[in-house]
């Protein structure tokens, strides 16, 4: 044993350690990252988290927080220092279905989340897609979103409290249980989405609604893209409150088709998919009105009314990123969203870059919010493919900032995308940005080289 995991050891107790392994690579390593630690601990309570933060950060030592590794930026792929697994962080403090709200560990999984909100007779819409495994810690730190974030926003909405480790090992929270605090600066804000790099998240209050009584869900297949993306305009035009407005597109289509529960026509090159939920009488409503939308230039639309049918319907959702991965054995996905209104340009964007590129690309993702995972499709094993595909990122991300959209919608900054923000932000945004990462973290010691580096 190094004497840095001796140390760690003594610290957090002999059964922290863990080995390197799983720890240095997240789902980037889809695109051939992965990373290198001194040393990999999870510790099993916050004061033992509070130890090693305090101890490290004492002698200069970098540290990378850890949730459930699957972030596609790069965010938890150690560029040294020690690993710091949240894993063990996973106790529901407090679960009050009669008021709303749940108080728990950062280690706690999405999915469990989404369970115990569910067996309440609760809902927790946030749903970024690999919920088992994800932490919430770490959609908090990615301030993740996902279908549902169209009519419910992203995880930070979801949030009246965060309780975090910062620099020393100090423990602090902004915010509880209370629903609305205008008191302070709004630094819970701050912490979600700030990607490891200004502490560790070690809790969080979130609030929670009553479950939907009807979730209906429609699919509508066009022969064309023009035709798809007229009737996302027309949901939006005739005012429709959907829950989810997703699309994918012909290459999208192609890949994962042959899963799509009881199949979709042949000729489809453009898919929508949208769900209407309420009381059974709202649900039933606006599924009539989006039915009526999304009509019109269809070359079908199913509506899925059942519990089980809209399962595998999200199953199969679910499943579209790694079909989309399984065309080529690798993919470089991006992320990026625009204003609505420029969703087809930013379409046609992500289409050119591959195409100068010289690789097959498609892209699917969150229609209402503009958020797109632009794919640029290479094996990773072969490192001139790799460089093509994130040449063609940057030609995206130019395109998309032009467009006055974002590099990131959902996934963050991360490692792979640290250079763009200087390119998005203005000098004077910029030099606020590092103001804040300094105030938080003095020794540049918490996921150094992540998110927000000087230009
Ligand atoms: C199949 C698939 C589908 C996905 N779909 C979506 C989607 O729809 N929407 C979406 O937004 N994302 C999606 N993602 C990306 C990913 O799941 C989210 O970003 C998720 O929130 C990451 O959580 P994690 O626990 O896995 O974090 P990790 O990957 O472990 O870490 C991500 C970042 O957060 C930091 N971090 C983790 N935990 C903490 C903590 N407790 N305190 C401080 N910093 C921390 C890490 O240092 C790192 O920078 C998807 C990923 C996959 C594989």
């Amino acid at each position: 044993m190094t004497t840095l995991a001796a140390d760690l050891a003594r610290l957090a107790g002999q059964d922290a350690l863990r080995e390197g392994g799983d720890y240095l690579h997240d789902s980037t390593e889809m695109q051939g990252l992965a990373g290198h630690a001194d040393a990999v601990v999870a510790p099993p309570d916050v004061a033992a988290l509070q130890a090693v933060v305090a101890w490290c950060y004492e002698r200069g030592i970098a540290l990378v927080p850890r949730g459930g590794g699957t972030g596609f930026a790069g965010g938890a792929v150690p560029l040294g220092g020690v690993v710091v697994s949240l894993e063990r962080l996973d106790r529901v403090r407090s679960l009050e279905p009669e008021f709303w709200r749940v108080h728990l560990e950062a280690g706690v999984t999405t999915g469990r989340l989404q369970k115990l909100a569910r067996d309440s007779g609760l809902y927790f819409p946030p749903d970024p897609g690999a919920s088992a495994q994800s932490h919430v810690g770490g959609n908090l730190a990615c301030n993740a979103g996902g279908p549902h974030s169209f009519k419910y926003g992203v995880t930070r909405e979801w949030v009246t409290g965060l309780e975090a480790v910062i620099a020393g090992g100090r423990l602090v929270r902004f915010g509880g249980a209370t629903r609305k605090d205008v008191a302070a600066y709004d630094l819970r804000s701050v912490l979600c989405g700030s990607e490891g790099t200004l502490g560790f998240i070690t809790a969080a209050w979130l609030k929670l609604i009553p479950l939907p009584e009807a979730q209906v869900a429609l699919v509508a297949s066009y022969g064309t893209a023009a035709a798809g993306i007229a009737a996302l305009r027309r949901v939006y035009g005739h005012g429709l409150r959907a829950a989810v407005l997703e699309y994918l597109d012909a290459g999208a289509v192609a890949a994962s088709a042959a899963a799509f529960p009881g199949g979709i026509p042949a000729a489809t090159r453009f898919l929508v998919v949208t769900e209407a939920d309420g009381t059974a009488a709202e649900a039933a409503a606006l599924a009539a009105g989006l039915a009526e939308a999304l009509g019109e230039g269809a070359l079908r639309v199913d509506t899925l009314d059942t519990a089980a049918g809209r399962r595998d319907l999200w199953r199969w959702r679910s499943g579209v990123s790694f079909a989309v991965r399984g065309v080529r054995g690798g993919k470089m996905s991006e992320d990026v969203a625009v204003p609505f209104d420029r969703l087809e340009d930013a379409l046609v964007l992500g289409e050119e870059a591959g195409r100068q590129a010289g690789l097959p690309t498609c892209s699917w993702g969150h229609a209402g919010d503009g958020n797109l995972h632009a794919t640029f499709l290479i094996d990773a094993g072969d490192p001139d493919q790799v460089a093509r595909a994130a040449r063609a990122a940057e030609t995206l991300f130019a395109g998309v900032i032009e467009l006055g959209g974002t590099v990131t919608g959902e996934h963050g900054l991360g490692l792979v995308k640290r250079e763009q923000l200087a390119r998005q932000l203005g000098p004077e945004e910029m030099r606020l940005m590092l103001a804040v990462k300094a105030a938080f973290d003095p020794k540049n010691l918490f996921n150094p080289g992540k998110k927000v580096v000087a230009p």
